[in-house]
């Protein structure tokens, strides 16, 4: 992902990777930087030889090799017609989004760094439901001091002013790694040290970062969130490490300000304990890229089993029903940051199950204002009322 992060965006037009899946991180860190890429291929780079014309269709997910002059002008014209419509939906983009019946809903942006914050306020986002930290670690050699962390923060604030940002604490691991972490070889890494339980093992890594945001926090509207949560201990003792931090802020003499404290939902175990955690956040927010993998037992980067990785799959939307039900009864809202949010296919479900606030790549966040826009939340009530009743993924 750090490699794709780093890419220059004004030479690069496409990418096409042999393997992962379309929430691998290289494909959510293309989709941020809207670089059009096809992932999965399985063995296409044995295909290529070099100095070859290639389409690379990021929406459809699909590669030609040599296409023939009609191919070629067929493409054009399709390019071409998204343009067009790509340029109606920015001219609505700032509209909020509500339903024809009147119900109004977030719609947030995932952003990285800096220019993505730029780039989502551009396309109508008002607010930043999750904050990807992971890039201002991995793409360097040491670790970043509290001030440097502070100065980004900084920085972002200055551009969303008292906008809402929710700041996701480091998630490495995995297809993540860090140069200056030591991470031992793990049989199942999706399932092993990532996320809440890498940091709260590293706890002085975890406080700097706590210590930046809460420093920042004086100068906008900045929210904690922890990654990859499993149990309520966790989510306790990342709560002590956070007043650890402002116990030093305070003997330090640092100005701060105390945030609201959220967490990610994407473990089936969370899943299932909203009501618990409830007691200790102020707010979720559901990560399906993870949860989808973890309820499916399918390993969102394995091309051999996307075709069990669906978020539509009847088991992944009862269970995010009975999240944000049980969030709701608890009297906390709830956000979803997964590629799902921007799904069209799902976007109208989501609004029948009630989520408040849609977190998406900030090129998305036109079309989704557009589609709340165009649909009554009765209708999509009623719909959610039949899907829920179906056995399969066809049904
Ligand atoms: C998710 O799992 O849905 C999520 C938003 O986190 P990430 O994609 O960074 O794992
Ligand atoms: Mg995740």
């Amino acid at each position: 992902p750090s490699d794709i992060a780093s890419l220059d965006k004004r030479m690069v037009l496409a990418f096409v990777t042999d393997k992962g899946g379309p929430t691998s991180h290289v494909a959510i860190v293309a989709r941020t930087m809207k670089i059009p890429a096809v992932v999965g291929t399985g063995d296409f780079s044995n295909k290529v030889k070099g100095g070859e014309l290639l389409i690379v269709d990021g929406e459809e997910g699909v590669v030609v090799l040599n296409p023939t002059e009609e191919v070629l002008s067929a493409y054009r014209r399709k390019k071409e017609y998204e343009e067009v419509i790509f340029a109606e939906l920015i001219k609505e983009a700032r509209l909020p989004a509500i339903t024809i019946d009147g119900a109004r809903f977030k719609v947030f942006a995932n952003v990285g760094n800096l220019d993505d914050v730029r780039e989502a306020l551009r396309y109508g986002a008002e607010g930043i439901g999750l904050l990807r930290t992971e890039f201002m670690y991995t793409e360097r050699k040491s670790m970043p001091a509290e001030e440097e962390l502070y100065e980004t923060f900084l920085e972002i604030a200055k551009v969303m002013e008292d906008k809402p940002v929710i700041v996701r604490t480091l998630d490495i691991g995995c297809d993540k790694p860090l140069p200056y972490v030591r991470m031992p070889e793990e049989e199942n890494p999706f399932l092993g040290w990532r996320g809440i339980r890498l940091t709260l093992d590293n706890p002085q890594l975890m406080k700097t970062q706590l210590k930046a945001v809460l420093r920042v926090s004086a100068h906008g509207n900045f929210m904690l969130m922890f990654p990859m949560v499993t149990t309520l201990e966790e989510i306790r003792k990342a709560k002590e490490l956070l007043k650890e931090a402002e116990d030093e802020l305070k003997s330090e003499g640092t100005k701060f300000k105390e945030v609201k404290v959220g967490t990610m939902i994407e473990t089936p175990a969370s899943a299932l304990i909203v009501d618990v955690l409830a007691e200790e956040v102020d707010f979720f927010s559901i990560g399906t890229n993870d949860l989808t993998q973890y309820v499916m037992a399918a390993d969102r980067g394995n091309a051999k089993v996307s075709e069990l990785y669906n978020p539509l799959h009847p088991a992944v939307l009862r269970i995010i029903h009975r999240i944000i039900e049980e969030a709701h009864n608890a009297g906390k809202e709830v956000g979803m940051c997964g590629e799902m949010a921007a799904d069209p296919k799902a976007i109208p479900l989501l609004v029948g199950m009630g989520l408040d606030e849609f977190s998406m790549s900030p090129f998305l966040i036109p079309r989704a204002k557009k589609i709340i826009r165009s649909i009554e939340k009765r209708d999509a009530e009623n719909l959610v009322a039949n899907i829920l009743s179906a056995r399969t993924l066809s049904e």
